[in-house]
C-alpha cells in the first residue's frame, strides 16, 4: 500500500476532529483551544463542573453553535458555513438532549418517522418498520402509539434515542441524558447506551455517571473552564488523575 493509501486509511478511522478550536458567546471565551481526536468506533466520556463547555462543545460537533476559530472536522468532512456541509455532518451525527425534545403531539411512533419521511423522503411504510425495529432495540414497542406524556422519563429518554438510530448515525453524542431523570429510571437509559456502545457505535457522552464511564468509556475527559484538562483511559483518569482541578472535581462526585 502507498502512504498515500495509508494515509486516507488512517483518515478513515477517525471519526471527529477538532484542531485549536475556540468558541465565543459574544465576549465570553467559551472555549479555549479545544484539541480532541475521537476514533471511529471509540467511546469518549466527558465530564467537568457545570458551565465548563461541555454542552456547547458537543453542540459544536453539529453545528447547533457555530465555532469562531481552529478546525471541526466530522467524518473527513470540515465543518464550516458551507450548508451543504453542514447537513452532511447532520446526517452522520445523531444527538440526545437531557430534556428528550419530543414532540408532544406526535406519537412514539410519529416521532420516530417525522424525519425520515420528511427529510429523507423514505416511504412511510418502511420507516415505520424501521421505527418499529429501533423501539425493539430500546425494548419499549409497546409504547409505540402512545403520546410522549403518557410515558415515564426514562421511556421519553429511550423513544429520543430510538428516533435518534431511525436517521442511521455513525456517531451518537448525548447531552447528559440521565441527568433530568428520576433515579429507578437511570439504569435503563444507560442500559440502552451501553448496549450501542457493544454494537461499536461512536459516541460521545456528557455524562456524571462514573458506574457508566468506567465500565464503557475507552476515555474520560475532564472540561473546566472551557478547555480541555485532562484525558485518559477510566482506569487511569479515576485512580490517577493528574491535574489538581480533576482531583478537586472527582473528590466532589465519588
Ligand atoms: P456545561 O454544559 O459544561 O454546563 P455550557 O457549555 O452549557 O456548560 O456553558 C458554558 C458557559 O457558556 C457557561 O458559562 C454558560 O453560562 C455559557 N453559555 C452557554 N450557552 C450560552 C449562550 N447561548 N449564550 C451565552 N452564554 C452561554
Ligand atoms: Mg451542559
Amino acid at each position: 500500500m502507498n502512504n498515500a493509501a495509508k494515509a486516507s486509511n488512517k483518515q478513515d478511522d477517525i471519526a471527529i476532529q477538532l484542531i485549536g478550536m475556540h468558541k465565543w458567546y459574544g465576549e465570553f471565551h467559551v472555549l479555549r483551544d479545544i484539541n480532541l481526536t475521537v476514533n471511529r468506533g471509540e467511546r469518549i466520556v466527558v465530564c467537568g463542573p457545570s458551565g465548563s463547555g461541555k454542552s456547547t462543545m458537543i453542540r459544536c460537533i453539529n453545528r447547533l453553535e457555530e465555532h469562531q476559530q481552529g478546525q471541526i472536522i466530522v467524518d473527513g468532512i470540515e465543518l464550516t458555513n458551507d450548508v451543504k456541509k453542514i447537513d452532511e455532518i447532520r446526517r452522520e451525527v445523531g444527538m440526545v438532549f437531557q430534556h428528550f425534545n419530543l414532540f408532544p403531539h406526535l406519537t412514539v411512533l410519529e416521532n420516530c418517522t417525522l424525519a425520515p419521511i420528511w427529510v429523507r423522503k423514505t416511504p412511510k411504510k418502511e420507516a415505520e418498520a424501521t421505527a418499529m425495529q429501533f423501539l425493539e432495540r430500546v425494548k419499549i414497542p409497546e409504547q409505540a402509539h402512545k403520546y410522549p406524556g403518557q410515558l415515564s422519563g426514562g421511556q421519553q429518554q429511550r423513544v429520543a434515542i430510538a428516533r435518534s438510530l431511525c436517521m442511521n448515525p455513525r456517531i451518537m453524542l448525548f447531552d447528559e441524558p440521565t441527568s433530568a431523570l428520576d433515579p429507578e429510571m437511570i439504569s435503563e437509559v444507560l442500559d440502552t447506551m451501553i448496549s450501542l456502545a457493544e454494537d461499536g457505535m461512536t459516541m460521545i457522552c456528557v455524562t456524571h455517571e462514573m458506574g457508566f464511564a468506567k465500565t464503557v468509556a475507552d476515555r474520560v475527559i475532564f472540561m473546566d473552564g472551557g478547555e480541555i484538562i485532562e484525558q485518559a483511559p477510566p482506569q487511569e483518569f479515576f485512580e490517577n488523575p493528574q491535574s489538581e482541578r480533576t482531583q478537586l472535581f472527582l473528590s466532589q462526585i465519588l
